[in-house]
């Protein structure tokens, strides 16, 4: 079983940070860093080039922590969070079934059997459940969202299970974590919104060990669910190619924010 906890590093200079209750700086550039409850934030100005850049992120994070804190109370997800290890582990067994039959990464990509003694990283957690899978089929796993909503919903869940999990609030383009550390990431339907996915694809490489695997699913370029989105993009003046990708990292999906 690995310890999760030594496998933080400096998201800046991938430098060693040692723990002292709770307080975190790291020992190569002296950034500090924080812990909210149970997830670990690496989230801070000193990241970003520029003022503008972080701001940016902030309205990023801002509008999928507020999504996932309206999502997380609706009853399609609340439930979750409040049932009892034995049947949290039957919907997890559900979940990997529908996976199987729905062709999802899950079953099929991924085999839920290989995951035993290995370390995962679960890039854009969500509701949690994907994180809960991959802990619950024997793996080490690292939840990580740009929320921290979504990153302590993955951790009560492996909480429940009395799994081996940790929760970080991280920017895919800058993560908190130790270079070939991982025999598996997997994302589903999250890389597509960061504002530079090859940052994020460079980052998920350096994390991988030699031989490791990512598993990725992205909205394929010429699917409505992609295009529709675009479209509206473009119709409400977000035309150059900076501006799209600013308006598909965070607007694109405004079913968020209304009640359809
Ligand atoms: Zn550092």
């Amino acid at each position: 079983m690995t310890d999760l906890a030594l496998l933080l590093a400096c998201p800046k200079c991938h430098g060693n940070i040692p723990q002292d209750k709770g307080s975190m700086r790291c020992a190569g550039c002296g950034l500090q860093y924080g812990k909210k409850g149970e997830v670990y934030d690496f989230i801070c100005r000193e990241l970003y080039g520029s003022q503008d850049e972080y701001d940016k992120t902030r309205e990023i994070l801002e509008f999928w922590g507020a999504g996932w804190e309206k999502r997380l109370n609706e009853d399609e997800h609340s439930f979750i969070y409040r049932l009892p290890k034995a049947e949290l582990e039957k919907y997890l067994n559900d979940f990997g079934s529908f996976h199987k039959e729905n062709n999802f990464l899950f079953g099929n990509e991924v085999d839920p059997n290989s995951l035993e003694s290995k370390t995962s990283l679960n890039i854009g957690c969500g509701a949690g459940d994907e994180s809960a899978f991959l802990a619950y089929h024997g793996s080490s796993c690292v939840a990580l969202d740009v929320t921290s909503q979504a990153a302590g919903a993955a951790w009560m869940l492996m909480d429940t299970l009395d799994s081996n999990g940790m929760a970080i609030q991280a920017d895919s383009r800058f993560m908190p974590l130790r270079g070939q550390s991982f025999d598996l990431v997997y994302s589903s339907g999250v890389l597509h919104h960061s504002p530079n996915i090859n940052r994020s694809i460079n980052e998920i490489h350096r994390l991988l060990k030699p031989r490791g695997k990512a598993y990725i699913m992205l909205y394929a370029t010429c699917s409505l669910m992609f295009l529709q989105p675009r479209l509206i993009g473009i119709f409400k003046g977000y035309i150059s190619k900076d501006r799209q990708i600013e308006y598909m990292s965070r607007d694109g999906e405004k079913d968020w924010e209304t009640e359809d």
